[in-house]
């Protein structure tokens, strides 16, 4: 009878747990997009310029459109860089309130800085994909700068996910078939979900795929294989259980998620980008 209970309360938490990680990426991505976006208008708002326009999509590139500003350089590294200390403030409130509350914001920075990373790593690859990046080597940033930051976001952001894995209830504790799980029913839907959009919605080559392919394999080398060890070495959070995370958690994110949606649709439709 105890061990029945004790599995039916495993399995619960471990269900929290993917919820959970679903959740802030429902929450997280298309706040990091918000994020990014908000960082290019301030540069648009310090220069003198005035932003005209929003376009925000939860899978997909967000872009704006604004006045004339004398500083392209500023106006296009504005987007990568005002994510950094957006993070960072983040973080350090998680490390002192440790709530599960926290971590769609923990994921939308370590979101973030991947995706960000990634872009100044295509820029130099793939330079026929226009990008933030590939604008600022036209404008004269050496590539050599774009892809040593791009390497650092890029590590940046999966240590953030690593070490603040226990705000999801994965602690040093946590052995290996449960971050699998977790993995495969919080984390890989998500994904599945936006390639299935990006190729039968937004109509992208198959080839596309391959972007796809790589965070999910990154994710699940770090995420499941590498974080265990890591953590049992360095543990930046005390144990915190993953019975800790309640269904309250997960319904308040949700309801975190519906408003930013709302408000992202309204800022679309009566916002819209001037061309
Ligand atoms: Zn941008």
């Amino acid at each position: 009878m105890k061990v029945l209970i004790e599995n039916r309360d495993r399995r619960k938490s471990i269900l929290m747990s993917a919820l959970l990680f679903l959740l802030s990426y429902v929450f997280g991505v298309l706040f990091h997009n918000i994020i990014h976006e908000l960082g290019h208008a301030i540069t648009v708002w310090v220069q003198g310029g005035t932003v005209t326009g929003f376009y925000f999509h939860p899978f997909n590139s967000s872009y704006n459109s604004s006045s004339y500003v004398p500083n392209h350089l500023l106006l296009y590294a504005g987007g990568a860089f005002f994510g950094l200390p957006i993070t960072i403030i983040f973080m350090l409130i998680a490390l002192k309130y440790r709530s599960s509350l926290l971590f769609p914001f923990i994921i939308s920075g370590a979101y973030g800085f991947c995706t960000t990373g990634t872009w100044m790593l295509k820029a130099l690859i793939s330079p026929e994909i226009t990008s933030d990046y590939t604008y600022m080597i036209e404008l004269g940033t050496p590539g050599l700068v774009l892809l040593i930051v791009g390497i650092i976001y890029i590590t940046f952001g999966i240590f953030v996910r690593i070490f603040f894995l226990p705000l999801a209830g994965i602690d040093y504790k946590t052995n290996y078939e449960t971050r699998f799980i977790i993995y495969f029913t919080g984390i890989l839907p998500w994904y599945i979900l936006q390639a299935l959009f990006n190729l039968f919605v937004n109509d992208f080559p198959l080839v596309s795929l391959i972007y796809f392919l790589i965070p999910i394999i990154l994710f699940l080398v770090f995420e499941v294989y590498i974080s265990l060890p890591l953590q049992r070495k360095f543990k930046v959070f005390k144990q915190i259980p993953r019975q800790q995370i309640k269904i309250h958690h997960n319904i308040a994110i949700l309801v975190g998620a519906v408003i930013l949606y709302v408000i992202v649709i309204i800022v679309n439709q009566y916002f819209p980008l001037q061309t």
